[in-house]
């Protein structure tokens, strides 16, 4: 039985408006007939959902947005409310990222707030939970568990099967760092399971790796069982890098081969 693999991007803060559409015009047709056991999604900049909605309404293509605010509306400038992402057709909203843990001081209660704001709003929150340094294997399995608990400790029971995990060890992400091996991923991936099955009888949650992933890493770690999918950084800002992730492990369609080689043969 062929297993549903989920193969996201988070921009960051790249891409304006502009280069957002150049983007989707040039990845649409390097992921034309890619079969429905991938299933892919997009978290631009607030600034380019509405680039995403043009170009993705009617595809299989998800898109949503890398934050949220904990309340539905308010005097807090600057940010954004769950009701205005889905009003916008996000599904997913990622939330606990570690660069928004250093960045702005975001602590387990706070990350707690905001998958309740996104599960309210009828939208799949993608927590980002992981090490922030290598260190040995039960003490970072401990950890992950901790922060489970906390950042989801306001999600009720009926709402579980609807929450999304993505690993992603501090020490893995950005430039100059490299992917966690396929060994490393599959054992955290196997603990954060095994604390996901206690917490949620209603449904498998899917857990995808972040990290340096790249079109050349993609098929090791697509192929570990308990390895969902992939949340990929920095290697999806050029889209058809994004499509050879999106297709790793699969066989490619030429239509796809070519457009992914710039339509040269
Ligand atoms: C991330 O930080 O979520 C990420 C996956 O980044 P990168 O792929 O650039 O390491």
């Amino acid at each position: 039985m062929t297993r549903l693999r989920l193969v996201g991007t988070s921009w960051k803060m790249h891409l304006t408006s502009s280069e957002a559409a150049a983007w989707f015009a040039a990845l649409l047709p390097a992921v034309a007939g890619l079969p429905g056991e991938r299933e892919l999604f997009v978290l631009p900049p607030f600034t380019s959902i509405w680039v995403a909605r043009e170009w993705l309404a009617g595809s299989r293509i998800a898109w949503g947005a890398q934050d949220v605010h904990p309340d539905d509306a308010g005097a807090h400038t600057g940010d954004v409310a769950a009701p205005m992402l889905a009003d916008l057709g996000c599904r997913i909203v990622e939330i606990g990222h570690p660069e928004r843990r250093r960045d702005h001081g975001e602590d387990p209660a706070l990350i707690a707030r905001k998958a309740a704001a996104v599960l309210r709003w009828g939208m799949r929150p993608l927590l980002c939970v992981g090490e922030v340094g290598r260190g040995e294997f039960a003490a970072v399995a401990a950890l992950l568990a901790d922060d489970l608990s906390r950042c989801l400790a306001a999600v009720p029971a009926p709402d579980r099967a609807r929450v999304m995990v993505a690993y992603e060890p501090a020490w893995a992400i950005g430039a100059g760092a490299q992917a966690a091996s396929a060994e490393h991923v599959a054992r955290a991936h196997s603990a954060l399971h095994e604390w996901l099955e206690a917490w949620s009888a209603n449904g498998s949650i899917p857990v995808l790796y972040g990290g340096s992933v790249n079109a050349t890493e993609a098929p090791a770690l697509l192929a570990e069982p308990a390895v969902d999918g992939l949340f990929v950084g920095r290697h999806a800002l050029d889209p058809l890098e994004f499509a050879r992730i999106a297709w790793a492990g699969l066989p490619r369609p030429l239509e796809a081969l070519e457009t992914a080689r710039g339509g040269s043969s």
